[in-house]
């Protein structure tokens, strides 16, 4: 609480506006609001939730509204993420106000609604309408409304078509529609995993129910945690007792951790001499207690996991926290065994997946000081962790560290910002360094730390490529498989050893195209053809998931020579399971993955060796130790070659060599088949040598080339709208205020988005590049404040700083 009391504050709000809002603080409030607390607060009709940036007593311009309720007597966040807000905020060209809702998970402790109240015209009429009959149903609800304010879901089982009703009385003025947040006690939200624990005995002066003097002297004869919903089989209404001696203080209350699975314990092993020369180097930073960047570069199964188990067993021993962040993918129960079997109850996950009551438990462990080792997917990076001492980014060249929607942060690179800010030792691990990071490493902003081998001196798998136009000029057969590639998996499976096969695109087909008129089926809402789904036995679009039926006749000119062109995922598996009838097959995709569970169990079975074959998408590829696979076949390597993006090249060298990096990784050497069109390409022919090095060379030279990251600070900015001249014409004058092109800053368009319409709105692009980065941003920031100034919808304008797809 601050001696202080201050008459107002500035409140960021989850809204578009590149803005704060002034409110004046009740009296109530005025010594009790500090930076970084919630605050709700109104905003016209709506009641939000904001953040505090500042208190003060400077009267604003325009009459203050009042806050309405204060939602954390102690800050939720505190200085140094708040001013990694700003930092994101600034570099990103986002709202501060959507930067903090995305900093947040606490969605799980409140429950949101929107509720329905009359407004004075509305209780008029209201008034009068209740001598009439209630013969019709809007003025039912107006009658219903006048009770008290309701949510829809509350009205609909009386009026069935509440909805929309609402929507014509909130046009007229009689009805406004008001968003509440009520605190909910996210222990309530998951009792069956609650766990009690005896602090204390009773005072004499206590007065206790027969429950909770039974609750509580089981819990004094066995100490240790208790799951309640097991307690409950012993002591009558447990549940109800346990709270009610939570609030006294007398036991503790606390959501079970997220528990490893079980059989993912290995031993700690002994450093090889790579291993522990790269761990002495991190060690030794972290005992300078200084802000400092290391790129492990580490072949695929080179064992950069253990360094990281051993630098934050090193970051403990010297009192400090740590935080590592993931791919979204490669989260895996095996990955966070490992974290728990080496620091158990210290251990913390958040991953995107979670509940919002989970996400908000782990993030309350966190910040209470309980969970010192944070594992996390991207948003991860903004962890309560205090005392930050080492901060970890495995596979740093992973596309899933960037937010696809505002704010479009890079979690690799704000976590090294924040790591920059907390004093804090810095590891980018990665096999397949991206570009940017690994040009950084060689300008000498980062150290270089290599585990140039596989562990137990294991050989890198050998590379197999298969030309496939030669393939089928010699055999007359267009087909999945070639002639190599199927050999080796017979011979996998004769060997009872695994085998996985990749092909980067789900589905079926991946398009429908008629003969006759040469029409290909499309998408309603995005300029993308549909691809056949065969198991749901539907054409879907992989932008907006639109659906239609399986066409048996062309839509177009109904002739019925149509054909299911290109092959997806779903196609390898089934020609598989034709091929080979005894074999066990799973798929893992997006599609195959979409249940809850379901991605765990496949991998899980297949690492338990009840599947011979795993075809999958780029999610096999990622970071998966399974050491009985020997065989790794590339069905087709070029998908994602000629998408028009500078990144294309990258993007499939780091997919290929992560997923040779699959094979091999046990006691038998490992097999790669890359099946391809452009074997000469160098992002194949380098990812078969396994050779970055080479691969970097190439690249690098390219970008600086063509003046691409990192020789250029690069933004893409997309002007979107539902009418196609909306979208012309908004870009045009983007355009315009990009003639003549401004100092030091090079104009590419406007143009149209290499996908033109996506989710039935037509997009228009500028590129921009830049030598110097304030330059850049200086433009954006007019772009914005234009946008603004016009009124544009909030959505219209997409800044995209670093981005990296051009899509
Ligand atoms: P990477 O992430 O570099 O591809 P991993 O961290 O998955 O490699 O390690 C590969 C395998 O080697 C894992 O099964 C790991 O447990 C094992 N491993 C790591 N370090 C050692 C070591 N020093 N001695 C023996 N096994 C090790
Ligand atoms: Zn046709
Ligand atoms: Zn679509």
């Amino acid at each position: 609480m601050s001696e202080q009391s201050f008459r107002y504050c500035d409140v960021a709000l989850p809204v578009p506006l590149d803005r704060l809002f002034t409110y004046e603080l009740p009296l109530t409030l005025r010594h009790r609001v500090q930076a970084g607390c919630r605050v709700v607060a109104p905003l016209g009709t709506r009641k939000l939730t904001g953040v505090v940036l500042r208190v003060h007593d400077r009267s604003p311009e325009y009459e203050s509204r009042e806050v309405v309720s204060l939602r954390d007597e102690e800050p939720v966040l505190d200085r140094e993420l708040l001013d990694l807000a700003h930092w994101i905020a600034e570099y990103y060209c986002a709202p501060v106000g959507e930067v903090l809702r995305g900093m947040l998970p606490l969605g799980g402790e409140t429950r949101r609604s929107t509720q329905y109240a009359l407004t004075d015209t509305g209780r008029q009429v209201a008034r009068q309408l209740i001598l009439r009959p209630e013969s019709d149903a809007s003025l039912r609800l107006l009658a219903t409304l006048e009770e008290r304010a309701r949510t829809a879901e509350q009205l609909t089982p009386k009026i069935p078509n509440a909805r929309t009703l609402l929507r014509g009385l909130t046009k007229r003025g009689w009805v406004v529609a008001e968003e509440k947040e009520e605190e909910r006690d996210p222990l309530r939200a998951a009792a069956e995993r609650l766990e009690a624990e005896f602090l204390r005995r009773a005072d004499d002066s206590l007065k206790l129910k027969k429950a909770e003097r039974e609750l509580l002297a089981f819990l004094e004869l066995h100490p240790g945690l208790h799951n309640l919903a097991e307690l409950g089989t012993k002591v009558k209404r447990a549940s109800e007792a346990a709270r009610s001696l939570a609030r006294r203080e007398l036991i503790r209350l606390e959501m079970e951790g997220v528990r490893p699975a079980p059989g993912y314990e290995r031993p700690k092993p002994i450093l090889n001499a790579f291993q522990e020369s790269a761990f002495l180097h991190i060690d030794g930073a972290l005992q300078k207690s200084e802000f400092k960047t290391f790129l492990l570069q580490g072949v695929t199964g080179s064992g950069k996991t253990e360094v990281y188990l051993r630098s934050i067993e090193a970051a403990l021993a010297l009192g400090k926290n740590a935080l590592l962040l993931v791919p979204e993918i490669a989260l895996t129960p095996a990955v966070a065994g490992q974290f728990f079997q080496r620091f158990g109850k210290q251990v913390a996950i958040l991953h995107s997946a979670f509940g919002d009551a989970e996400r908000a438990e782990q993030w309350r462990r966190i910040q209470r000081g309980q969970a010192r080792v944070v594992v996390g997917t991207r948003s991860g990076v903004f962890a309560p962790v205090q005392n930050l001492g080492l901060v970890i980014i495995d596979e740093e060249h992973d596309g899933s560290y960037k937010q696809q929607e505002t704010p479009r942060y890079h979690g690799r690179d704000v976590a090294l910002v924040r790591a920059r800010n907390a004093g804090a030792v810095a590891i980018l691990g990665s096999a397949t360094p991206a570009v940017e990071t690994r040009y950084n490493a060689d300008q000498g902003k980062y150290e270089m730390l290599r585990l140039p081998e596989r562990i137990a001196q294991r050989p890198m798998p050998e590379v197999e490529i298969v030309d496939m136009r030669v393939e089928f000029l010699e055999t007359k057969r267009q087909a999945t498989f070639s002639r190599s590639l199927m050999n080796e998996i017979a011979k996998r499976l004769a060997q009872r050893e695994q085998t996985m096969l990749l092909l980067n695109r789900r589905g079926f087909s991946s398009f429908v195209v008629c003969r006759a008129c040469g029409d290909r089926m499309m998408c309603e809402n995005c300029s993308i053809v549909l691809t056949y789904h065969r198991g749901e036995r539907r054409m879907l679009c992989h932008l907006c998931g639109f659906a239609a039926k399986v066409p048996t006749v062309c839509p177009k000119c109904s002739s019925d020579h149509i054909q299911f062109l290109g092959t997806g995922s779903e196609r390898v598996e089934n020609e598989l399971h034709e091929y080979l009838p005894t074999a066990r097959i799973a798929r893992l995709d997006r599609d195959s993955a979409g249940a809850k569970g379901a991605f765990e169990n496949i991998l899980g079975d297949f690492r338990g060796g009840a599947l011979d074959i795993l075809v999958g998408t780029q999610m096999i590829a990622k970071g998966h130790d399974i050491p009985s696979v020997t065989l790794v076949g590339i069905v087709l390597a070029d998908i994602g070659l000629s998408i028009p993006d500078f990144r294309a090249a990258e993007r499939t060298f780091q997919l290929l060599t992560q997923a040779a990096g699959r094979a091999g990784r046990g006691d038998t050497p490992g097999r790669v088949v890359i099946q391809t069109l452009n074997p000469d390409h160098y992002a194949i022919r380098f990812a078969a040598a396994q050779d970055y090095e080479g691969f970097y060379e190439k690249e690098i030279e390219f970008r600086k080339w063509l003046r691409y990251p990192p020789y250029a600070a690069f933004a893409n900015v997309v002007v979107r709208a539902d009418k196609q001249e909306d979208a012309l014409r908004m870009s045009t004058q983007l355009g315009y205020l990009l003639d003549p092109q401004p100092e030091g800053v090079r104009v590419m368009g406007p143009a149209e988005a290499p996908v033109l319409r996506v989710k039935s709105e037509f997009r228009y692009q500028i590129l921009l590049k830049a030598a110097k980065r304030p330059v850049l941003r200086d433009v954006l920031k007019r772009l914005r404040a234009f946008a603004e100034k016009e009124k544009w919808k909030a959505t219209a304008l997409v800044i995209d700083v670093d981005p990296i797809t051009l899509m």
